[in-house]
């Protein structure tokens, strides 16, 4: 016999997320192009993540206590084709606010949230360790009556080791090019990514206002992200509070300091090499080209596309705040993305995003593939200067 679900509405509750989605969860006429596209499906057979009904039961007020709203990665891949224009990620992260208030998160998240409040980063560093990554680089202070732009190192790249990497070659790069830098050091503030992801949004709000406070008592006009979470947290949040300064993608403003013959790549880097373009920079800030053409003047190097790329790219799994979650080890979506590069044949599987250099770099050992190297594009770039 079909069990039979009874559901209670919430009139209540349906009012709160139509308010805080600004009506956006009404516009959703179930046609669950969303559930298909999800990459859930991809990895849960037969359990895939069924946005589509996750929607209804919202639009009818029905109370959740559906873990499936943890799993969302904010990767956009539903939204792209939504007919609806329904930003399916937001209203997740909504559903999420609800269930902190109710007091039903996953385990582990509340210290999540702590670290961001005592350590200024949820990876519970300390926060006078910031700037020990560069350690032995020349790395000024900002200061906006010499530098054009501030570095904004973010916290992955800040502590993680091999995100460390990344910042190194960046800093390098910047040198080669003659750019005009500097960096907050240890006084960088967070730029909320994991609150907004985990639904956290009143205190998002406060990391970001703080944060366009000390841009500004700083001086700052021009920011250049390591990561695109934090690009798209300060480009597309921070002027919500009147924020008076530009972010960018790293990429972006290689890309321009290419164009412009500031910088300049002389030596060969002979590898083959497919780029994964990250949501958070890809389908969610549209930008597509940058990293590709750095990588296409880097001398001797090859680059090919992955059979699916741009708009229709695998999410890595490591956005939507799901660093901060487990996913059991058959259901990463990086693994499917590691097999995608290794169809290209390709030597280097590239990136420009440290999350997404972690996931991928824990499926390579997942796939068994040794001979696939996982890189970033800062790294190949700076492999390409003298
Ligand atoms: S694709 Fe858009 S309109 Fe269709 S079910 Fe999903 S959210 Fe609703
Ligand atoms: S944003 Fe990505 S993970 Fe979230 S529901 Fe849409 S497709 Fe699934």
């Amino acid at each position: 016999m079909t069990q039979v679900e009874h559901l209670t509405v919430d009139d209540a509750r349906w009012d709160t997320l139509f308010e805080r989605t600004r009506g956006a969860v009404a516009l959703c006429y179930q046609c669950g192009v969303c559930t298909a596209l999800c990459p859930w499906g991809q990895v849960r057979e037969g359990k895939p993540l069924s946005v589509r009904s996750l929607l209804r039961r919202a639009q009818l007020g029905v109370p959740d206590d559906h873990e499936d709203i943890w799993l969302c990665t904010a990767c956009a891949q539903c939204e792209s084709l939504c007919p609806r224009g329904v930003p399916v990620a937001e209203v997740f992260q909504s559903l999420r606010g609800m269930a902190w208030e109710e007091r039903r998160v996953p385990k582990g998240l509340p210290s999540v949230l702590w670290s961001i409040y005592w350590n200024n980063n949820p990876w519970s560093q300390p926060p006078s360790h910031r700037s020990r990554w560069a350690k032995g680089l020349e790395v000024p202070r900002f200061d906006p009556s010499e530098h054009e732009v501030l570095y904004y190192v973010g916290c992955t790249a800040a502590y993680d080791r091999r995100a460390q990497k990344v910042a190194r070659a960046l800093v390098k790069l910047f040198q080669a090019a003659g750019v005009r830098f500097g960096t907050l050091g240890d006084e960088e503030p967070c730029c909320g990514d994991a609150a907004k992801s985990l639904g956290y949004t009143p205190y998002f709000e406060e990391i970001v206002q703080n944060a366009a406070q000390v841009f500004a008592q700083n001086g700052v006009r021009r920011l250049v992200a390591t990561s695109p979470h934090c690009f798209d947290t300060f480009r597309n949040y921070a002027p919500r509070y009147q924020a008076d300064f530009e972010a960018e993608h790293y990429t972006q403003f290689l890309d321009r300091c290419l164009s412009e013959g500031r910088l300049r790549f002389s030596r060969e880097v002979p590898l083959r090499v497919t780029f994964h373009d990250p949501c958070f920079l890809g389908r969610r800030n549209d930008e597509y080209e940058a990293p590709r053409r750095i990588l296409d003047a880097i001398p001797g190097l090859e680059r090919v596309e992955m059979a699916r790329s741009r708009q229709d790219a695998l999410c890595c799994g490591g956005g939507g705040g799901r660093m901060w979650m487990e996913t059991s080890a058959g259901e990463r979506f990086a693994n499917l993305r590691v097999q995608d590069a290794l169809a290209t044949g390709v030597q280097v599987l590239v990136t420009a995003c440290p999350f997404c250099i972690a996931c991928f770099e824990e499926s390579v050992k997942a796939v068994g593939a040794p001979n696939l190297r996982v890189m970033d594009v800062a790294e190949l770039a700076a492999m390409a200067i003298e």
